[in-house]
């Protein structure tokens, strides 16, 4: 693996280019969108021209954000940007933009399995959002940290941390908060803006998730499974979180939220206690994260795949002694 460039490096690499593609990874979250914007009005304000692209429609969660509408959704990389920067986004593939990798490119990243592809890449795992990465260039480059930048950042550490509960919600996570909130982000606003305003039909797929949870392995894995018929149903595709109902269950270790998203495909969302390291279990897998919240994509019969999955984790926490 190619060593982490460092932030000078980067605010150097930005300093000498224009015309940026900032693009991030597919069903795009509060932690790469945030970071996405925050760094094109940094941009803006230094006079950079950048476009955020991203490969699907913007979530409706996030529309509200500030600057949400400069979001192109498209599959391929603008005809006029010059490089890329890839925000949270573990290689070209995952980002659903075709022709990133055609133009010279800046990684920013703090997760573990990230697979350093491009010419510049910075990865700092100690981060618990890729938005506190994103602030660093912002000062480094002199930008004033305004409302909607703020906002933005809030959002991004509000939403990596599981609104301050998740392992990686340290000191600097609750001082950059506090930072944000000081330069104008309104956290109550935020909140409810994110996680209040759920359409009926997210919380109808939730019950078909939560009628499926099963616990094996002595009640140290749950489970829970969304065929693609609860998607068609439901009319929505927003399982943000679900996972973390199997989580909560007493005596849980490892959690997975198998989601059939096309035929024989199939989306794993994965959550650990810190018993394991389920970004090491994903990577197997081709997909990657955080050792306490990790993800990937499984092609071939459903069934099957959810079977090996499971016994895979049953044998890493046997392994570990996990009990
Ligand atoms: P979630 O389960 O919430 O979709 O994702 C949990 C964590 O794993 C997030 O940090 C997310 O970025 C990462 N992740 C999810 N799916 C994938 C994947 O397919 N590849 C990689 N590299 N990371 C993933
Ligand atoms: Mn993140």
């Amino acid at each position: 693996m190619n060593a982490t460039s460092s932030l000078d490096q980067v605010v150097e690499w930005l300093r000498s280019r224009d015309d940026f593609a900032i693009a991030s990874h597919a069903d795009p979250d509060g932690d790469s969108l945030g970071s996405s914007l925050a760094l094109a009005l940094t941009l803006d304000q230094v006079g950079k021209r950048s476009t955020v692209v991203i490969g699907q429609s913007m979530p409706r969660r996030y529309k509200w954000l500030p600057a949400s509408r400069r979001v192109v959704s498209r599959e391929y990389v603008p005809e006029d940007a010059r490089a890329s920067i890839l925000v949270e986004c573990s290689d070209f593939g995952r980002s659903g933009v075709e022709g990133l990798d055609t133009l010279e490119s800046l990684n920013i990243d703090h997760h573990t399995k990230n697979l350093m592809y491009a010419d510049l890449n910075w990865i700092d795992s100690s981060a618990a959002a890729t938005g506190m990465m994103i602030h660093e260039i912002s000062k480094q480059l002199g930008a004033d940290l305004n409302k909607d930048i703020a906002t933005l950042l809030y959002v991004t550490v509000l939403t990596d941390t599981g609104s301050f509960h998740h392992s990686n919600t340290d000191a600097p996570a609750m001082a950059f908060a506090s930072e944000m909130l000081a330069a104008g982000a309104n956290a109550s606003e935020i909140a409810e803006a994110v996680y209040g305003d759920y359409p009926a039909a997210r919380i109808h797929l939730m019950g078909d998730a939560l009628s499926s949870l099963t616990r094996t392995a002595g009640g140290r894995i749950a489970y829970m499974f969304l065929p693609f018929s609860a998607f068609e149903r439901r009319g929505t595709r927003d399982t943000e979180a679900f996972v973390n109902q199997a989580q909560g269950i007493d005596g849980v270790r490892v959690s997975l939220l198998f989601k059939e998203v096309g035929p024989d495909l199939m989306r794993i969302s994965l959550r650990s206690d810190g018993a394991i390291d389920v970004a090491e279990i994903a990577s197997h897998h081709g997909g990657g994260g955080h050792p306490r919240a990790a993800g990937c994509q499984i092609e071939g019969p459903v069934q099957a795949a959810r079977e090996n999955l499971i016994a895979e984790v049953h044998e890493a926490l046997d392994e570990a002694g996990a009990r």
